[in-house]
């Protein structure tokens, strides 16, 4: 039995991920510090033999007395309103010295240590698709920098860790994801556009809702992680993780409002500062080396996860 560490345990991606490792026969240990997490996310789990919760800030060394096999390293404030408001300098010391840390934990222990990179280090890309060679237009002195910085500079460390400590990394830059366990309050736009057209509140889109992102199901996102993370020990990445279907702003609030029957209007709200223009991956590496493509059309995934919130419409406070 593989024992697997997963930082940012509690998370929405992290949460489902401990629940489907579990499932599949593994011991997980799941760390987080609860910041953003909650424990809500893995009760189906906390009772399992084989699983078991540490409440811990990665930015502190972690000591752990068991052998660990693999570390899933996701552990980040990831939604904009969180880490561009009171979570900033806690984001960027998250992605460094939370790297840092689970790189010496996966170097002691001879481990495989997967980081969950992101879109952002593209910034507002030049390029379209962005393809895992674009190297990224970010703005370092932004509000978004210490989230796209505070990324681009755990994949260094990782890439280092690699090079002179011969550590086994695996680096993924995940693109917008979207399903069960999201928290109401996130802020990102499908849980706003949702939980607004659920309660009959306005739709509030950012700017002329003309920029463009590509939502990828959840389900879609950890299966290509977990197959990433059991290639073979030389294989590092950086492979993108997302789904190619690229809709604007705009097109979602109507997907969204088609859904639901809702009386909510769309208004329109200023744009974030440096919030990309338009987003898409080139998931032609994934493809060929994992034979991974997502599965899950966005009005399917749209249509579970609508249902997921109205489980927890209650605590929406937007
Ligand atoms: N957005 C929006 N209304 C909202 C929340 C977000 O129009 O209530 C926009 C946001 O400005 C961005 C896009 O939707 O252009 C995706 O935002 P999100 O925060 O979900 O993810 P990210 O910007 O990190 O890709």
């Amino acid at each position: 039995m593989k024992t697997i560490l997963v930082t940012g345990g509690t998370g929405f991606i992290g949460s489902n991920l401990c629940i489907r490792l579990v499932r599949e026969g593994s011991r997980v240990l799941c760390v987080d510090n609860n910041y953003t997490g909650s424990l809500d996310n893995i009760a189906e789990i906390a009772e399992d033999p084989n699983f078991q919760f540490i409440l811990h800030d990665i930015c502190e060394p972690l000591q752990i007395e068991e052998k660990i096999d693999q570390i899933y390293n996701l552990a980040c404030p990831a939604s904009p309103p969180a880490y561009q408001g009171k979570y900033a300098i806690r984001t960027t010391k998250t992605c460094v010295l939370g790297a840092l840390n689970m790189l010496e934990l996966a170097k002691k222990n001879n481990a495989v240590i997967l980081q969950a990179s992101t879109s952002e280090v593209y910034g507002d890309s030049l390029v379209h698709p962005q393809g895992e060679s674009y190297r990224g237009n970010v703005n370092p002195i932004g509000v978004r920098a210490c989230y796209d910085e505070g990324k681009r500079c755990a994949e260094s460390l990782f890439f280092d860790y690699h090079r002179q400590e011969g550590v086994a990394i695996k680096v993924v830059r995940i693109f917008n994801t979207y399903g069960p366990k999201m928290n109401p309050n996130d802020g990102r736009v499908v849980s706003n556009f949702i939980c607004q057209a659920l309660l009959g509140k306005d739709i509030t889109i950012y700017g002329d809702g003309l920029q463009t992102r590509s939502f990828c199901y959840l389900d879609d996102t950890v299966e290509l992680i977990i197959r990433i993370m059991n290639s073979e020990r030389s294989f590092t990445g950086p492979v993108n993780t997302g789904n190619p279907g690229e809709f604007t702003v705009k097109e979602l609030a109507e997907q969204v409002l088609a859904k639901v029957q809702t009386s909510s209007k769309i208004v329109y709200k200023d744009l974030p500062a440096d919030d990309p223009c338009k987003r898409c991956p080139d998931i032609s590496l994934a493809m060929e080396k994992f034979g991974w493509k997502p599965t899950v059309k966005l009005s399917e995934g749209l249509d579970k996860t609508i249902e997921y919130f109205k489980t927890r419409i209650q605590e929406y406070r937007g």
